[in-house]
C-alpha cells in the first residue's frame, strides 16, 4: 500500500487504473489511519466506515469497467458545514448537534458522481467563525505538527486530517481565511476560489458574500485536482458565475510572469524567520524566471480587517437568524414562543458565535447602519478596486498567508488577537478574488519545526494560473 503521508491524487488515480491496489484497499488504509492518530488529533466529528467501504467497492466496479474520473475512488474528507443527504451536518455547533441534511449539497453531488470516497466530517469552528478549530462545541483539532498547538481554523480539521495522511484531500470553506489559515498552519495546499466559481448550494451560511467552498490537498495538484471536480455554474446558487468566467492560461503560457509584493502590508508584522521563508519562496519563483516587483496596495492593513469585522458579523447575525428553536435543529421547550427563541439560541450558540450577532446586530441597527454597515460596504468597494488597479500591472500578487506559525491552544483568547491572524487573508475575501496558500518551509518555535504559508492572489477567473506560480513556488 502507498505510503498516506505522501500520496497524491496522480499517484493513486494511476495506482488505481493500474489495480495496484483496489479503492477499498485503499479506503481501508485510510479507516486504519485514523483509527490509529484520531484519538488525538480529533480531525473528525464522525467517520463514515461503512458507507466509505460501500462507495469504495462501487469505486472499483466503475474502475473495472474502464470508466473512472478523476476521483473515483479518492478518499476524501468534508467539512461540518457542507450538506451530505441524511448525514449529521451541524457547523460544529450545539445547535445543529442532531440536524440531519435533507439533501446534497451542490458540490457533494457532483463528487458523487465521479464516484469520489466520502471518509467522513471535519472539525471546525461553529458556524466557520474563528481562526483556531477552539470555537467548535464539540473539542478543538490538534496541529499534527505540535499537539500543543491549534491546527487553524475554521476549515482546521479538514487541513489536519490532510496533512496527518487520514484523508488525501479535503474540502473546507473559506470566508475570510478559513481554507487558507490553516493549510499554512498544517503545511498543506489550500485554495480559496473566485467568489462565485464553486456553487455554495448546500453550504451552511456563515457571510454569504464571503462564503465559498475550497480545496485542500498535500500539494498545489491535489487542490487544483478537487477543484476542477467541483467548479462551474449552478442554477440553484443566485451568485454563481456564469461558465465563460472560467479562465485557462491561454496565450500567457510561456510568458514572464510578474509578480507583486506589497511589503509596506507586512513589513512590521513578521518575525525574523517568517520573513526569510516568505523570501526564499519568492527567490524560488525568482530562479525560476518570474518578475518580482515591489506594489503599492492599500495603505493601512487594519482598514479590510475592520471592514470585514463589520461586514462577517452583520451578515452573520441575518444568516443566523433561521436557528429559531423552531425550524431546525435543537429546541428547548418553554411557555412562550419568545422563550423558545432565547433559551434555544442561549443554550445552542458558543460564545463567538453570539459575540458576531450581537456585533452584527448592532452595525445594523438603525441609527448605526450608516455609520457602521454602509460606510465599510462603501470601503469593500474601495479595496476591491485596489486588487483590480494592483491586478493590472502584475499578474499575481503575494503575501505571507499569516502573520507567523501556530500558535498554542489558548494564546489567542483576546478575540481582538485572534482576529488580527486574518490580518493577510480577509482582503482577498472582501474582493472576492481567488488566493492559494502553498507551503513555504518551516519556522522554529521551542525546537519544533512549524509549517508557514506563502499567499499567492490573482484576479477573478485566474486559478490556473495561481495553480502555475503555486506548483513553482510550493516546497514539498
Ligand atoms: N477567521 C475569520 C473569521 O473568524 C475567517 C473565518 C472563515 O473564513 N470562515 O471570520
Amino acid at each position: 500500500m502507498p505510503d498516506l503521508k505522501t500520496i497524491t491524487i496522480k499517484r493513486a488515480r494511476k495506482s488505481l487504473d493500474a489495480k495496484e491496489y483496489s479503492a477499498l484497499e485503499l479506503t481501508d488504509s485510510y479507516l486504519e489511519e485514523i483509527r490509529k492518530q484520531d484519538d488525538k488529533i480529533h480531525a473528525y466529528l464522525e467517520v463514515w466506515e461503512k458507507t466509505a467501504r460501500e462507495e469504495a467497492k462501487n469505486a472499483d466496479k466503475t474502475i473495472e469497467r474502464g470508466e473512472s474520473q478523476p476521483l473515483t475512488g479518492i478518499p476524501i474528507a468534508v467539512k461540518d458545514n457542507i450538506l451530505i443527504e441524511g448525514r449529521v451536518a451541524s457547523a460544529a455547533s450545539k445547535i445543529l448537534e442532531n440536524y440531519t441534511a435533507s439533501y446534497d449539497a451542490t458540490v457533494i453531488k457532483k463528487l458523487k458522481e465521479q464516484g469520489a470516497v466520502f471518509l467522513g466530517r471535519t472539525n471546525m469552528d461553529e458556524f466557520a467563525l474563528g481562526a483556531s478549530t477552539e470555537n467548535s462545541a464539540f473539542g478543538p483539532t490538534k496541529n499534527p505538527n505540535d499537539l500543543s498547538r491549534v491546527p487553524g481554523g475554521t476549515s482546521g480539521g479538514s487541513a489536519a486530517a490532510v496533512a496527518s495522511g487520514m484523508a488525501l484531500v479535503a474540502l473546507g470553506s473559506d470566508t475570510g481565511g478559513s481554507v487558507r489559515q490553516p493549510s499554512a498552519f498544517c503545511g498543506v495546499a489550500g485554495l480559496k476560489p473566485t467568489y462565485g466559481s464553486v456553487s455554495r448550494f448546500g453550504l451552511i451560511a456563515a457571510a454569504s458574500s464571503l462564503d465559498q467552498i475550497g480545496t485542500i490537498g498535500k500539494t498545489v495538484a491535489d487542490a487544483q485536482a478537487l477543484f476542477n471536480a467541483i467548479r462551474g455554474h449552478d442554477e440553484k446558487d443566485s451568485t454563481s458565475l456564469p461558465e465563460s468566467s472560467r479562465s485557462d492560461l491561454g496565450n500567457s503560457k510561456g510568458r514572464t510572469f510578474r509578480i507583486g509584493v506589497p511589503r509596506s502590508l507586512f513589513a512590521n508584522a513578521l518575525a525574523k524567520d517568517s520573513s526569510e521563508r516568505f523570501e526564499q519562496s519568492l527567490e524560488t519563483l525568482r530562479v525560476k524566471g518570474y518578475e518580482i516587483v515591489d506594489i503599492d496596495l492599500f495603505a493601512n492593513p487594519q482598514v479590510p480587517l475592520a471592514v470585514y469585522y463589520i461586514i462577517n458579523p452583520a451578515e452573520v447575525s441575518t444568516n443566523l437568524a433561521r436557528f429559531d428553536g423552531i425550524r431546525y435543529g435543537l429546541s428547548i421547550k418553554a411557555e412562550t414562543i419568545e422563550e423558545v427563541y432565547s433559551k434555544t439560541r442561549g443554550a445552542g450558540f458558543g460564545p463567538e458565535t453570539r459575540r458576531r450577532i450581537l456585533v452584527g446586530t448592532f452595525v445594523l441597527s438603525s441609527g448605526y447602519a450608516d455609520a457602521y454597515y454602509r460606510r465599510a460596504r462603501e470601503v469593500r468597494e474601495l479595496i476591491r478596486a485596489d486588487f483590480a488597479r494592483a491586478l493590472e500591472s502584475v499578474d499575481a500578487i503575494v503575501t505571507p498567508t499569516t502573520p507567523g506559525p501556530a500558535f498554542k491552544f489558548g494564546e489567542k483568547s483576546d478575540p481582538v488577537a485572534m482576529y488580527f491572524e486574518d490580518i493577510f487573508t480577509v482582503p482577498v475575501s472582501l474582493a472576492g478574488v481567488p488566493a492559494i496558500s502553498v507551503p513555504s518551509g518551516t519556522v522554529v518555535r521551542e525546537g519544533v519545526s512549524l509549517p508557514i504559508g506563502f499567499q499567492i492572489i490573482g484576479t477573478h477567473g485566474s486559478e490556473e494560473l495561481l495553480f502555475a506560480v503555486g506548483k513553482d513556488a510550493e516546497r514539498v
